[in-house]
């Protein structure tokens, strides 16, 4: 309903606006959170833009600041932000900063908090839970702020957490949203599908990041999508490697490093069992499963005959492959 979702909307607003107070105007928010994300070499101006916040370590500030503003119990708690228990009620951000999550005009969806201890039982980010206006498998973090970008440069970077995209935008690249540590889906995909065709996955350097980016390809060929990969050393991710470098470093590792997904995938036999037949026939299927996911036949013949090239393997058999897929998929 237009209205309900509206007055979700509203609630989400303040509680930014709150986080936001909290963050620059009390002591604690300061001595805590603001110097945080100082720390993380965040600027003042980085801060406002992206509205971040912070959300005090006591049990229902926020929400009996909402309910003193006339917020109804039942909308805090539909977007997540109040937990509500039989006794008592309390905030479900409590201690954490707090990342906003808009739409792509701009409205506040949700929020992601992360901890600020190291507390290892608890998560490191929360987020806000599905509800009427947030659907965190529809949502794209950033893309308010990068949509623009991404038109203009026809490419997008897709990190996965949210201060992969602060740091980018700090250092000075604007067109990129991530997808918050959930598994791509083909609605993201979708919402990028609107402001261009290309699309380079910059996932963290380690086994986690790897198998993210190898489950993105075939979601995105399949929406007549070009993809590239760029993978960062071992240890690092977008964030600490923006952080570490300067802009034209930056900028050159990702123009000499993100491969198109086929010789992403011959590097990644490569680099792991250059001499195994077996690994390497594996890798040929794969490829050729990827490459049975493009709906353009001009585009899987050019790939075929790329595969056939690198991998030196004939182009009839790939042919034959890719034919023999397509009639089982029928
Ligand atoms: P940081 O640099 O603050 O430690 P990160 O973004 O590098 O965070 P990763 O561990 O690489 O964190 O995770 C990527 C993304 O996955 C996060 O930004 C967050 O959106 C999500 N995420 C990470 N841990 C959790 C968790 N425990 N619960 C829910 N989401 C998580
Ligand atoms: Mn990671
Ligand atoms: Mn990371
Ligand atoms: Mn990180």
């Amino acid at each position: 309903e237009a209205s309900e979702r509206e007055s979700l909307y509203l609630v989400n607003e303040f509680a930014r606006d709150y986080f936001a107070k909290t963050l620059t105007e009390t002591e604690a928010g300061k001595a805590i959170g603001y110097s945080y994300f100082k720390e993380r070499g965040f600027t003042e101006a980085i801060i406002k833009k992206f509205q971040l916040g912070y959300s005090p370590d006591e049990w229902d500030a926020f929400t009996s600041e909402a309910l003193k503003n006339g917020y109804q119990l039942s909308y805090l708690e539909k977007t997540g932000l109040t937990i509500v228990k039989t006794e008592k009620q309390f905030d479900r951000f409590k201690g954490r900063v707090i990342f906003p999550i808009h739409s792509l005009s701009g409205r506040v969806l949700g929020f992601g908090g992360r901890i600020l201890t190291s507390d290892k039982k608890a998560a490191k980010y929360l987020n806000s839970p599905e509800s009427e206006v947030y659907h965190k498998s529809k949502v794209l973090y950033g893309i308010y702020l990068a949509k623009q970008a991404i038109a203009k440069e026809d490419n997008c970077y897709l990190v996965e957490g949210y201060t992969d995209v602060i740091q980018f935008h700090q250092s000075g690249i604007e067109n990129v949203v991530s997808s918050s540590g959930t598994a791509l889906t083909s609605e993201q995909i979708r919402l990028i599908h609107r402001l261009t065709k290309n699309i380079t996955l910059l996932f963290d350097g380690d086994a986690a990041g790897l198998r993210a980016s190898l489950r993105g390809v075939d979601l995105i060929l399949e929406q007549g999508l070009n993809v590239k990969i760029c993978t960062f050393p071992e240890g690092e991710d977008p964030d600490s490697f923006a952080k570490n470098n300067s802009l034209e470093d930056l900028t050159l590792y990702l123009e000499e490093n993100a491969k198109d997904f086929i010789n992403f995938k011959a590097s990644l036999l490569a680099s792991e069992a250059k001499n195994d037949p077996i690994k390497k026939a594996e890798t040929i299927r794969d490829m050729v499963t990827s490459i049975s996911k493009i709906p353009d036949s001009i585009k899987q013949e050019v790939y075929l005959k790329e595969c056939s090239r690198i991998m030196d393997i004939s182009e009839e058999v790939l042919f034959n492959t890719l034919a023999q897929m397509l009639q089982k998929e029928r």
